[in-house]
């Protein structure tokens, strides 16, 4: 049995913390917002725990892309990079999302990123292997994983997990 909500502040934290440390650029917020009647969960917590991170530095990467490609823009829309971590239970299930304000995922890009070593990042940026392997850990864990994206305004990743 796992507590998600302290394992989602743990990886987020981690995930924000590390990102700051290696770029001195990087100024994202984020905002935890969690579900305190959250149950604990029969997860591998190692393995969610992974895929928590893969989806955060996938939502903190696209801000700071956003933030980087248009700086003029983006101050004149009053544009604040922000990643936003939800849990909430919904009957005897939980959702997990990580929501994020940056460029979203082009249509014909979108049926793509589930699948190994896909990547729109530079070379040495990126493996194409984070949302394939949390696609297969939700799935071994008899949960889904889904994508809502709009070109040019952000992302939003939403895990359900049976509890
Ligand atoms: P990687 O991060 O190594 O590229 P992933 O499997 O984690 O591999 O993601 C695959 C691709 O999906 C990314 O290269 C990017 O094109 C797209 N993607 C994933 N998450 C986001 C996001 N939050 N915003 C925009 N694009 C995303
Ligand atoms: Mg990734």
């Amino acid at each position: 049995p796992t507590d998600l909500n302290a394992l989602l502040d743990e990886f987020v934290r981690l995930s924000y913390h590390g990102l700051r440390a290696k770029k001195k650029s990087f100024n994202s917020d984020f905002k935890l917002d969690l579900d305190p009647q959250l149950q604990k969960a029969s997860v591998v917590a190692s393995d969610i725990g992974r895929v928590i991170l893969n989806l955060v530095n996938n939502a903190f990467y696209a801000v700071d892309v956003k933030a980087k490609s248009a700086p003029d823009s983006n101050r004149a829309e009053g544009f604040k990079p922000m990643v936003i971590i939800s849990s909430k239970r919904i009957e005897n299930r939980v959702e997990i999302s990580v929501k994020d304000n940056g460029n979203g995922i082009p249509d014909s890009v979108k049926d793509k990123i589930f699948q190994p070593f896909f990547t729109t990042k530079p070379a040495g940026s990126g493996t194409g292997l984070g949302l394939s392997l949390s696609y297969d850990i939700v799935k071994a864990h008899g949960g889904h994983i889904e994508v809502n994206s709009t070109e040019g305004l952000g992302s939003e990743f939403t895990i359900t997990l049976p509890i």
